[in-house]
């Protein structure tokens, strides 16, 4: 299997710290509001990558943390916690909005059929293990104090800023002026606040510093290194999370333990964008997923669109799209349908088919180009040199990785509704697209007719037998 790897800026061969075996953490919500379709697009890929490598045999350790306290609104340590902002405005507690908002982003994340990770962690749990490494750090000589916060020191290592390749010599000058005077460098940042600009937040624990709360970089060095150990295979998030995140993470991580490097692939996400830009929770229209299903979208619509783009390049957001991937997945929904009711799966692939397969699993394990991925599995399904019991074989294996759900919406359409009659539906459903109101109610009367009625649900058009 091959990644590419934002570290060396190459597509890498893949190896395991261990044999057959991977440590994958992945950068997981800021809980203080609903997840927007970008945000959703980067724990898609995630998903994907794990699929990948279960289907390359590897044994995945997938761990996600929920950020519930850190995260302040400007990425420098400026502005204030996202949390206690929400809880401010909305006058609701911290954890009633932390609660909250989890709960949402899990019910999400099902809906896009994304593997549940092996460990969901709260920073809020993992207090004692931050303070762990600000006292590992303070240990090494990596901290000083100032205005009352505790700061990581970038100058007390020579590779700061690796993984974004941060200019140098223009972090030495402190060239960028920083919004906070207590820093030394501009860069430098904050391990953990007591600082009396944040005396109202409400969620503080007990330190050796005075009581306070973590910086938001902390949590994900603490977590990752409690379940994974000090030296693991993947690290994942946005691009987003390349400069100031993820570069933090490297250099407190690397600088408690001693030890090079942390993390052995780092794979980032590029963004989802719209006519504005990178979508985002303040810039244009806040598109949730329960938009998309108020719009009468399937989740899986949108995972579909996801896969049409790969996760190194800019996607852009628009319904015309989503209609494209609506239309494709329902297809593919109706073929499995279809070659159901006539065979039966049958693995033992002819040299044809067993070409498709290939094409199909090289272009995921070659840096997972899903849109390569999913023209070999088109090209199979037309090519009438594959017959039908292999091409549902291959079209529910392709599924492990696509994760499109076609096994359970293959067992619910293959009730004999008869090819007239789903032709028919499909009739009416292009008619409907097209505003074409009096043909749409015309082939509705026909299904009538016929003993059929037809319905229109947030999952598209359901027929049942007229009794
Ligand atoms: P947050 O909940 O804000 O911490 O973000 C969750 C994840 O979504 C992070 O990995 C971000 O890098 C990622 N993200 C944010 N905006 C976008 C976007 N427009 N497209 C794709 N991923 C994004
Ligand atoms: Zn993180």
């Amino acid at each position: 299997m091959k990644l590419y790897n934002t570290m060396s800026r190459k597509v890498e061969d893949f190896k395991p710290i261990e044999d057959h075996k991977v440590g994958m953490y992945c950068c997981g919500p800021t809980v203080y509001n609903f997840a927007h379709i970008g945000n959703l697009r980067t724990y898609v890929f995630e998903d994907i990558l794990r699929r990948t490598l279960e289907k390359n045999g590897y044994k995945v350790k997938h761990v996600m943390n929920i950020t519930d306290v850190g995260h302040l609104t400007g990425d420098g340590d400026d502005g204030e916690d996202k949390l206690e902002k929400r809880s401010r405005e909305t006058g609701r507690s911290v954890w009633d909005i932390a609660a909250f908002y989890t709960e949402a982003f899990m019910k999400d994340t099902a809906s896009l059929n994304i593997k549940r990770p092996g460990v969901i962690c709260k920073a809020t749990d993992h207090i004692n293990e931050m303070i762990g490494i600000v006292k590992m750090l303070e240990d090494g000589g990596h901290t000083y104090i100032s205005g009352g916060n505790v700061y990581f020191s970038i100058d007390t290592i020579d590779d700061y800023g690796k993984l974004a390749k941060l200019n140098l010599d223009e972090l030495k000058s402190g060239a960028r002026i920083s919004v906070d005077d207590n820093k030394r460098n501009p860069k430098d940042f904050v391990l953990w606040f007591t600082n009396g600009k944040f005396k109202d937040q409400v969620m503080v624990w007990p330190s050796p510093w005075g009581v306070g709360y973590p910086g938001w970089h902390l949590e994900c060095s603490a977590m990752s290194m409690k379940y994974l150990g000090r030296h693991f295979d993947i690290h994942c998030g946005g691009i987003d999370a390349i400069p100031v995140h993820h570069t933090n993470e490297i250099a407190q991580s690397e600088a408690a333990t001693g030890e090079k490097p942390w993390v052995n692939y780092w794979c980032h996400g590029e963004f989802l964008i719209n006519d504005k830009g990178k979508m985002s929770k303040s810039s244009g229209e806040f598109l949730t997923l329960s938009v998309l299903v108020e719009h009468g979208y399937d989740p899986l619509d949108y995972r579909y669109f996801c896969l049409t783009g790969h996760y190194r390049s800019q996607l852009k957001f628009s319904y015309e799209a989503l209609d494209h991937a609506r239309s494709a997945r329902q297809g593919l929904n109706e073929k499995v349908a279809s070659l159901k009711k006539d065979v039966q799966p049958d693995p033992v692939l002819s040299e044809k088919a067993a070409s498709y397969r290939d094409a199909f699993y090289d272009a995921m394990s070659n840096d997972l180009h899903a849109p390569q991925a999913l023209a070999a599995l088109w090209s199979m399904l037309k090519d009438q040199d594959v017959s039908d019991g292999n091409k549902l074989a291959l079209l529910l294996d392709m599924d492990s990785i696509l994760g499109l759900g076609l096994d359970a919406v293959e067992a619910e359409k293959a009730e004999s509704v008869p090819e007239e009659v789903l032709s028919l539906v499909k009739e009416r459903a292009e008619a409907k697209k097209n505003k074409d109101f009096a043909k749409s109610d015309e082939i509705r009367d026909r299904l009538a007719a016929m003993g059929w009625s037809v319905k229109d649900t947030p999952k598209g058009p359901v027929v049942a037998k007229i009794v």
